[in-house]
């Protein structure tokens, strides 16, 4: 048996209020003893910790993302400042660029990502990177923000070229692979992946979304992070038990708080 930690999941939003136990019982089923519960504002980051507290296996991060940011009330950032110094807060985020959606002005999604990265720098927590449509920006916001010191943290559910990649592994960047990886015309992610330094590799699910083949088109769930894993896997002509274990192993040094949660727990 083999174990994997879903780096990326939205599981305190709404399409879990019926189920989320058993969705939880199917991942632990699915050797998926550890998930990150990933915040999108205020409030959602309060749940996401909430749910830490009530499940010895998840962990939480705490922001506001770019497409919320507009949307942020006075005393919600306060607030995410607060819940950082929770024992099973691990990681700082969602934030970062879309030019996808235009629902938070992009110079307000600058500042808010600015701030984000202040953070992590400040806290030592890794930053959980959002970025659409927008390589450009985003790699001139990170090269900016790597002059000022080193920030760690994962592209979540990377997409972009190789050469986008390469610029993020030089800064000590992790790479977030999701479901888009099993999809049948994205043969190039797969080559991609298949080049991605093996300590730099992570697996996740973002679920609610993007769930990988054969799911594809459902409500996603961590469980199926052994999909995305399994790809990965093949495309690296490795076994999936050793995947698992570098792309743990990956998760435990990037977000190293949640193993001191679960010692002193
Ligand atoms: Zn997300």
């Amino acid at each position: 048996m083999f174990e994997l930690f879903d780096t990326h999941t939205h599981l305190d939003q709404e399409e879990f209020h019926e189920d989320r136990e058993a969705v939880l019982a199917r991942a632990r089923q699915a050797g998926v003893n550890r998930i990150l519960v990933v915040g999108i504002s205020a409030s959602s980051s309060c749940q996401a910790v909430a749910l830490a507290e009530q499940h010895p296996e998840v962990f939480a991060a705490v922001g506001i993302h770019p497409n919320y940011a507009a949307g942020a009330q006075e005393g919600d950032w306060e607030q995410v400042l607060r819940l950082v110094e929770h024992p099973k807060v691990v990681a700082i985020g969602e934030t970062g660029l879309d030019r996808h959606w235009d629902f938070t002005p992009f110079e307000l999604q600058v500042e808010y990502f600015r701030r984000h990265l202040e953070l992590a720098r400040r806290t030592g927590l890794p930053v959980v990177v959002h970025s659409r449509e927008c390589d450009q920006e985003m790699l001139e916001e990170m090269g900016r923000a790597m002059e000022q010191g080193p920030v760690r943290g994962v592209m979540h559910s990377f997409c972009s070229p190789p050469e986008v990649a390469q610029q993020y592994l030089q800064w000590g960047l992790y790479l977030g692979f999701t479901g888009m990886v099993t999809y049948r015309r994205n043969e190039w992610l797969r080559r991609l992946v298949a080049q991605v330094p093996e300590d730099r590799l992570l697996v996740e699910t973002d679920s609610p979304y993007l769930a990988p083949v054969p799911h594809r088109g459902k409500r996603n769930e961590p469980a199926w992070v052994a999909e995305v894993a399994a790809c990965v896997a093949q495309a690296r002509q490795v076994s999936l038990e050793h995947l698992a274990q570098q792309t743990t192993q990956n998760a435990l040094r990037l977000f190293d708080k949640a193993l001191d949660a679960q010692q002193t727990s």
